[in-house]
């Protein structure tokens, strides 16, 4: 393997979605406008081996922040120019919901007309009935107020995500190393001028950390406590949930729909309380969602609920499936079973008979669940994750032409860490997830 160079113009710390999307745009970027440099990402495990590599990979464009809707419809035209590499499925996403969250569903609808993200939204018990009957004839419609199709979203693969993003980095010219881990930046004059690593030192005029979820690290790095001041206290920059997802085939029985349709990817949340396939006792009164959508090879169904916080004295290390730990445990199977039989009737009765293989992972969300990208010191540029980015390609297109051009992307002005100290955080949805 070749030896990290003691000098490039620009460092990349973190080879997930965020690291490599920057390490590709700001090579081509470089490479276009004729200008000297290089690029150098550095991965202190192998690619992909956060939440980019175990990600569900759900591209969707369901978010009542406004700014989310511009950022992913950008986004989506990335996974669109290559589908193929992307491994993007193009199958739409139906999020369907009760009253108590319709008006967000018309919110997000309007603002997706508005930034040109086709959509179909459809109101009132009688039209989503007749609307999810077309698809699925028998699907429960009971309590459904409003349901909304982004035809432009889908599911991706995730290793095939970041394989292809892996690959465009390269083609552009920079310069990805594995096993690299990045113990501290060098400052001259309280400006970043390099990076000390487990290869040496590399010196550089720019730093972009992309570290998902080891953030509090990478603040402590830069001599910042890893904390942002926010509704009037002190809180963490990273708060750490477990997404529950998992692999589940019922023999024989499928998600496609009426005529041998494909099935989108759905996203079911009800207030309906959720009775238990398994023994008929309630599992929750409260607001409560499953999403799932068709496993990669075409059988089974890949799926989520609800994700559950982190207790304190839970440690991110070792990361990833291999530490029990991060998994989701038998508390998911009972609770998406019976989610899934409360949406589609054909689901119904089968307690015991799925195969399952369980999944999931830790998030770090930030403190209103949405991104943070800017300047955390003088010449380190940081994208902090908030659990959801894997969609968010366009950031690090974004970033890579704030770093090089020093002109502030549009985009991402709502995503400073200024909005904190400012109030100027994101709007909230009544969904009972923490991320939307
Ligand atoms: C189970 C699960 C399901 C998900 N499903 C979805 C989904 O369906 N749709 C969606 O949009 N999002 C989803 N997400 C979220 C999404 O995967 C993440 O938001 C996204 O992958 C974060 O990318 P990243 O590049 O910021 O971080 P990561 O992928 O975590 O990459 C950070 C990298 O930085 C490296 N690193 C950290 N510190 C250092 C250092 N000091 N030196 C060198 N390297 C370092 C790490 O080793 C790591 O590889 C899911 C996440 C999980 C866990």
């Amino acid at each position: 393997m070749a030896e990290v160079p003691a000098e490039s113009r620009f460092v990349i710390v973190g080879g997930g979605v965020h690291g490599l999307s920057t390490a590709w745009h700001l090579a081509q970027a470089l490479r276009e406008s004729g200008e000297e440099g290089s690029v150098v990402l550095l991965e202190r495990d192998r690619l992909g081996s956060g939440a980019s590599g175990i990600s569900g990979g759900i591209v969707r464009n369901y978010y009542r922040s406004e700014a989310m809707t511009g950022v992913i419809a950008e986004s989506v035209g990335i996974f669109e120019s290559d589908p193929e590499g992307f491994g993007f499925h193009q199958v739409g996403y139906l999020a369907v919901v009760p009253e108590r969250q319709r008006e967000d569903l018309e919110a997000i609808a309007a603002r997706q007309a508005q930034v040109g993200y086709d959509s179909e939204l459809v109101v009132g018990n009688d039209a989503c009935r007749e609307y999810l009957e077309w698809l699925w004839p028998d699907v429960n419609s009971g309590g459904v107020a409003a349901a909304l199709m982004e035809k432009r979203s889908g599911w991706a693969d995730a290793a095939g995500t970041v394989r292809n993003l892996a690959r465009k980095a390269r083609e552009a010219g920079a310069q990805l190393f594995e096993g690299v881990d990045v113990t501290g930046i060098s400052y001259d004059g309280g400006r970043a001028c390099g990076v000390q690593t487990t290869a040496g030192e590399v010196a550089c005029e720019a730093v972009i950390g992309a570290p998902g979820v080891w953030t509090p690290e990478w603040w402590q790095m830069q001599g910042l406590e890893p904390v942002v001041r926010h509704g009037g206290e002190e809180v963490p920059i990273s708060e750490y949930w477990l997404a529950r997802e998992g692999d589940f085939v019922l023999p024989g029985v499928g998600l496609s729909g009426s005529a041998g349709r494909s099935a989108p990817v759905v996203h079911y949340d009800m207030d309906e309380p959720l009775v238990s396939q398994r023994d008929g006792s309630v599992i929750t009164d409260e607001p409560w969602g499953v999403y799932f959508r068709l496993g990669r090879t075409g059988e089974g169904i890949v799926g989520g609920a609800l994700p559950l916080e982190m207790g304190d004295g839970f440690s991110i290390d070792p990361y990833g499936q291999e530490n029990p730990e991060q998994m989701s445990g038998d508390d998911l199977s009972d609770f998406f079973v019976s989610g899934l039989a409360h949406f589609l009737k054909r689901f119904r009765g089968h307690a015991g008979e799925w195969e399952e293989r369980p999944a999931g992972g830790v998030l770090a969300l930030s403190p209103d669940r949405y991104p943070i990208t800017d300047w955390s010191t003088p010449g380190v540029y940081s994208i902090v994750d908030a659990g959801h980015g894997f969609k968010m390609l366009a950031i690090g297109r974004e970033v890579a032409g704030e770093v090089l051009g020093g002109v502030p992307s549009e985009l991402l002005e709502p995503f400073r860490l200024s909005r904190f100290a400012e109030a100027a955080t994101h709007v909230e949805s009544r969904s009972p997830y923490p991320w939307t």
